[in-house]
């Protein structure tokens, strides 16, 4: 096998997946023709709006994007976390943040905090503390400055987010068709040498980026890839998503995940709307019935629509010089918003190879890559299947059903050590490396659930007084933090410069 030399790209599909994929490629390989072709009569998805922080860190960093201009033209919000009303029977919720939290050490000999959050979790971290005030992550400092953390996800509306995308790539050269790819042609080595589209062109590349979503026309239906399915651990297959202009001030800076009869509905605030998503399982009941629930419990929703899917991803996510980026290349449900995460984990992998061999594609480096890929996928329903397997919320059959079948796959052994020992650092090593979630996912989601452990010792009056100690001092900063409405006139501001 020797390395063939990629000088142009084809990106097929004009989602958010397509997009982002041809401006990484555009802004990071030096002398790289991109072209995207997409189809005009198949839509993008028009969902996906809660990120995590990788994606304004791709935006940002990797793409070098002005945040300030992305500010005006997509209107995101801000995701701090989300709000679990989800765990233990009756009212209470707990927070899963982006900042470091339950595994935030006081002291080098000291305990992590997950020991005390089994007592009280509350304003556990700065993140923490500001989603259950409703406040932004923008806090005035004592000179009067506003000082606004960057390292946080985000809420954006999918089809704003796909034409600012559009607008970027433009200007960065992509070449934009709009045509349908109706097949292609190989090589004797099975390499995909060119496109046919609907007019009867011709298209050819070096390499072909599989951005079709759901279809997933390239990898699985011309390359054969086998989907992998996680259907044994997570059980939902279906949403039904609607929304609601916004009457009340109050924008929350987080997703809410609330535990609904047969799944959950995630609720997303923007300056001017709300949406909420149910994600259910349609062994346990139909979409309609689902609409009833959802709108029962939001008697403000509009016109709902459904969307089905499938969980779980594909065998390779590479074959030969077809790559797939997006839900083309696999898909879980959106409890923990890992879509656009997994765009650019994808997209990580492809440019590490061909950025660190000068443009080449080395065919020896494809089954590393699928087998990084693969881990990370895995390791999302692995932390998924803890929601679904410690959630007591609700008696009913779905739940039920959750609690006794779900299969935690790879999460196994953690859950095991935890029920023994408690919440260890030493879940550390049972938690794949460079992973999204970590170990102060994986424990927020363990202790926020009371998930079962036989680890029953109370901190020290010592421990309990330094922890005290720290979260005074997170109430004192986030004292001084202003709502989502008021830092979004900061950031707007003609005068606010990004540090
Ligand atoms: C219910 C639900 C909730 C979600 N929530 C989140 C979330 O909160 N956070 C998150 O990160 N993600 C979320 N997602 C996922 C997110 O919507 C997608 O991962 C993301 O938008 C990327 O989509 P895509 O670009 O892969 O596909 P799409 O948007 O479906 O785009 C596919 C593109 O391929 C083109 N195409 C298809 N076939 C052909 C062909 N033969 N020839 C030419 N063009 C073709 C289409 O025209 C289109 O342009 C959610 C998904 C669902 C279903």
């Amino acid at each position: 096998m020797s390395a063939r030399r990629v000088s142009k790209i084809v990106v097929v599909g004009g989602g958010s997946a397509g997009f982002m994929s041809a401006l990484l490629l555009t802004k990071a390989l030096t002398n790289m023709q991109v072209v995207i072709v997409r189809s005009p009569r198949i839509p993008v998805i028009g969902v996906g709006e809660s990120t995590t922080v990788s994606v304004p860190t791709f935006l940002h960093e990797m793409l070098r994007l002005d945040r300030k201009q992305f500010f005006a033209e997509v209107q995101p919000s801000w995701k701090l976390g989300i709000r679990y009303e989800w765990g233990e029977p009756g009212e209470s919720h707990f927070n899963y943040t982006f900042d470091p939290c339950v595994d935030v050490q006081l002291r080098a000999d000291a305990r992590i905090n997950a020991y005390h959050c089994l007592k009280d979790m509350r304003d556990a971290s700065v993140f923490s503390a500001l989603m259950d005030r409703a406040k932004a992550p923008c806090i005035i400092t004592p000179e009067g400055q506003p000082k606004v953390a960057a390292a946080v996800g985000y809420h954006i509306e999918n089809k704003a987010y796909v034409a600012y995308l559009e607008r970027q790539a433009r200007i960065a050269g992509v070449e934009i068709i709009d045509e349908d790819v109706v097949d292609l042609a190989k090589d004797e080595a099975g390499y995909v040498t060119s496109l046919k589209l609907g007019d009867g062109r011709e298209l050819a590349g070096d390499l072909f980026i599989d951005c079709t979503g759901f279809a997933s026309w390239l990898l699985q239906q011309q390359m054969g890839a086998k989907f992998v399915s996680y259907a044994e651990s997570l059980f939902v297959d279906t949403a039904v998503v609607g929304s609601w202009p916004r009457t009340d001030e109050v924008i929350y800076p987080y997703t809410t995940a609330t535990t609904m009869n047969h799944g959950w509905a995630w609720r997303i605030d923007f300056a001017d709307h709300i949406t909420r998503g149910y994600v259910h399982s349609s062994a346990f009941c139909t979409a309609e019935e689902a609409m009833r629930e959802l709108q029962e419990k939001n008697p403000r929703i509009g016109e709902m629509r459904t969307i089905k899917f499938r969980t779980g991803r594909y065998d390779q996510f590479w074959i030969n010089n077809v790559v797939a980026v997006g839900n083309s290349g696999g898909f879980v449900e959106p409890l923990e918003a890992t879509a656009l995460h997994m765009v650019v984990e994808h997209l990580r992998l492809v440019r590490q190879m061909l950025a660190e061999s000068y443009g080449y594609l080395q065919p020896e480096l494809i089954p590393l890559q699928n087998e990084r890929c693969r881990i990370l996928w895995d390791d999302i329903r692995d932390f998924l299947a803890i929601h679904y397997k410690f959630n007591r919320r609700l008696d009913t059959p779905f739940w039920r059903h959750c609690r006794t079948e779900t299969n935690l796959a790879g999460a196994a052994p953690l859950v095991e050590l935890y029920e023994a020992v408690g919440p260890t650092t030493v879940c550390d090593h049972l938690i794949p490396r460079n992973t999204v979630f970590g170990l102060n996912g994986y424990l927020s989601l363990m202790v926020g659930q009371r998930a079962p452990t036989r680890w029953n010792e109370e901190p020290t009056p010592q421990e309990w007084q330094a922890y005290e100690a720290y979260r005074h001092r997170v109430r004192q900063e986030v004292a001084h933090a202003v709502d989502v409405r008021q830092a979004l006139a900061v950031v707007t501001h003609p005068a606010w410069r990004w540090g």
